[in-house]
């Protein structure tokens, strides 16, 4: 026996689902060769690793047929093989559940983002300090937040009959922001804007509090737009704000 055809048959040995003769002839090889011995170990601490750390899982059935399905008549026979290795299944899940929580973790900070900038807007409405510095000029409210911050916010006009009314300094997730205000009559909107750090917002956009309330990310900063708006008129005038920054 060479040592391919050894190692082909190390995983069905780690099982002992090996016939007799092959184990022999396996195990004579495995005393002269230093190489697939050393393959075995590793094949072996792989497969108690997973024992250890994962809960033992059989296979749902439905699993099993759309695993079979998709594979040749031809590799049947390897895939049932496969099938019968519960540590493998338990290693599968693992994994699917590290990216699952990896998920619900992006997810939940994303909400707990949205829902400081909901407080801070309404906050702000409540306590009727909506600026730190007033102008319905872009320029100025620029120049003055840039000199409070160490970015440089992005002030544009988002259109559809918004104004200026001036920016804020504010705190989302423990860092100083800027708050971009603009008003159009009743309604109020506030853009949250601080650099992304490498922690770029997935764009969303959800009602919170009775409040519309749009994430994204964009030339490495993260905006976090909220208004009072009634209806759906948030997601234009992010379109607007995301073109006039470009
Ligand atoms: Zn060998």
């Amino acid at each position: 026996m060479n040592c391919e055809q050894a190692k082909a048959l190390l995983d069905t040995y780690i099982d002992g689902e090996l016939g007799p003769d092959e184990r022999a002839q396996l195990e004579q090889h495995l005393e002269t060769c230093a190489e697939c011995r050393a393959t075995l170990a590793r094949l072996r601490r792989f497969r108690d690793f997973f024992i250890a750390n994962g809960p033992r899982y059989s296979p749902p059935p439905e699993l099993k047929t759309k695993v079979l399905s998709r594979l040749e008549i031809a590799k049947r026979r390897e895939a049932t093989a496969w099938l019968r290795k519960p540590w493998l299944y338990a290693g599968i899940l693992l994994l699917g559940g590290l990216l699952l929580s990896w998920w619900r973790i992006s997810a939940d900070s994303e909400k707990a983002i949205a829902q400081q900038a909901v407080s801070n807007f309404v906050r702000a409405a409540a306590l009727e300090h909506l600026c730190d510095v007033v102008s319905p000029d872009p320029g100025v409210v620029g120049s003055w937040l840039t000199s409070k911050l160490d970015f440089s916010p992005p002030v544009v006009l988002p259109g559809l009959g918004f104004q200026m009314r001036g920016g804020r300094l504010d705190v989302v997730q423990n860092r100083k922001v800027a708050g971009l205000v603009y008003k159009r009559n009743k309604d109020l909107l506030t853009v949250f804007v601080w650099p992304a750090g490498g922690q770029p917002l997935r764009p969303n956009s959800r009602f919170l509090d009775g409040k519309q309330v749009s994430a994204w990310t964009q030339a490495d900063l993260n905006f976090v737009a909220v208004s009072n708006m009634s209806g759906q008129g948030l997601d234009e005038v992010v379109d607007r704000l995301k073109n006039a920054i470009k």
